[in-house]
């Protein structure tokens, strides 16, 4: 329930508004519905096809009454959110995590907690500098690297991420590590350097363990609501996204990013981020979001 009052407040009071506005369920209705969801960061397309899907609903059960409709479109948003999904671990052998995302998304930080989420689970974890273009990057993963107790294996600012990742995967080998989380540079001034820079990646991991990297996680800050769904189809189409993390959640009104994320790119959000602690990353239970959502 976290840190969704804002989006409640935003998007869900706004709808029962418009329902308990209306004393019969007619086209202006379902246009200012569009509009509520389409303000709500829902996206245009997800927004016209949950209202298409209502439409088909009130039909179908005949319902007349306005106030109904919360109820329908809470089921029918479950429905577009799908089920829960969660990280695909390698059968045996250490598993290798790529995250990838814009800077200043939350990035550093969702490694850090997944280490930490992980090795409370009991894995061994290595994280692996592969954001070489910024010192910072470096000294932030050691950072986290040391609060969760998890090695980070690094070269220098303006080494090869491959390079990095190279060396991470060997160490995991060599150390039977269960789970490599390889950090990236989110630069996205250049499409075509990034899309190389981590195709060259992929390519050294996949070759030094077949059927890896097993996860491509791609960190999405939801406080920039259709700057998010913009990146997600960018990062879909050069890294092969796996699964998002949405972070910062807590506290803004722009939650309804979720919907149109998953209504437009079908890549499932994995993880939640809700603040800034070691703690503060949640699986993401469709229903129980679709829940809190609704009060
Ligand atoms: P990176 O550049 O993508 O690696 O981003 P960082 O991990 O350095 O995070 C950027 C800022 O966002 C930092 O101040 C983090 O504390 C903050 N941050 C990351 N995740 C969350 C979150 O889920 N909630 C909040 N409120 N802040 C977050």
């Amino acid at each position: 329930k976290a840190g969704l009052t804002k989006t409640r407040q935003n998007f869900v009071e706004k709808v029962e508004q418009i329902f308990t506005g209306y004393k019969k369920i007619d086209e202006e209705l379902y246009e200012e519905l569009e509009e509520v969801l389409i303000r709500s960061d829902v996206g245009v397309n997800t927004s016209m096809e949950l209202v298409e899907r209502l439409r088909k609903e009130v039909k179908q059960r005949k319902i007349s009454d306005p106030q109904e409709l919360t109820k329908v479109l809470q089921e029918l948003i479950v429905e577009l959110l799908g089920k829960e999904e969660t990280i695909a671990f390698a059968e045996r052998g250490p598993s290798v995590i790529l995250v990838v995302g814009v800077n200043g998304v939350g990035k550093t930080t969702t490694i850090g907690k997944l280490a930490n989420r992980f090795k409370l689970d009991g894995k061994r974890v290595v994280l692996a500098a592969g954001d070489t273009f910024r010192a910072a990057a470096i000294d932030q993963l050691e950072v986290w690297g040391e609060r969760s107790g998890v090695e980070v294996i690094k070269q220098r600012e303006g080494a090869d991420p491959a390079a990095v990742a190279y060396d991470a995967v060997q160490a995991a080998k060599s150390r039977e590590m269960d789970v490599v989380l390889v950090d990236t540079a989110g630069r996205l001034h250049n499409k075509v350097n990034l899309m190389e820079e981590l195709r060259k990646v992929k390519r050294v991991i996949e070759r030094e363990i077949p059927g890896a990297p097993h996860e491509v996680l791609l960190v999405l800050d939801a406080t920039t609501g259709q700057n998010a769904l913009q990146q997600a189809k960018l990062f879909q189409e050069v890294a092969g996204v796996t699964g998002i993390v949405l972070t910062k959640l807590d506290g803004t009104a722009k939650g309804g990013v979720v919907l149109g994320i998953q209504g437009e790119t079908r890549i499932p959000v994995k993880w939640i981020g809700i603040g800034e602690g070691m703690e503060d990353l949640r699986p993401f239970v469709p229903k129980d979001f679709a829940e809190a959502l609704f009060g």
